[in-house]
């Protein structure tokens, strides 16, 4: 069976998940895209990450 993507991401971390998001939100949702990674979705090292995504957070409500 051969599968067809516009866009294959690899990597479910905040890095291939926002380019997901970004490629959605720019082609209306025009792109077959697929994501595939290595771990399970929530075992990326991404879901360690507490400091950075605070603070760009904290800086979108303004409390930063
Ligand atoms: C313990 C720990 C604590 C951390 N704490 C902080 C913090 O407090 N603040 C902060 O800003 N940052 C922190 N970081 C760093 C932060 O987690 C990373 O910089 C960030 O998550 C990287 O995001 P990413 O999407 O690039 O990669 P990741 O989140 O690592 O995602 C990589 C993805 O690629 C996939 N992948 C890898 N190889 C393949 C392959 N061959 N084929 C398919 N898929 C593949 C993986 O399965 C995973 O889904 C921490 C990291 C760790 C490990």
């Amino acid at each position: 069976m051969i599968i067809d993507h516009d866009v294959i991401i690899l990597g479910t971390g905040l890095a291939g998940l926002r380019a997901a998001v970004e490629i959605a939100r720019k082609s209306d949702d025009g792109v077959n895209m697929a994501i595939v990674s290595k771990v399970q979705l929530m075992r990326s090292h991404s879901v360690c990450a507490e400091g950075g995504t605070r603070l760009y957070f904290a800086r979108r409500k303004g409390t930063v």
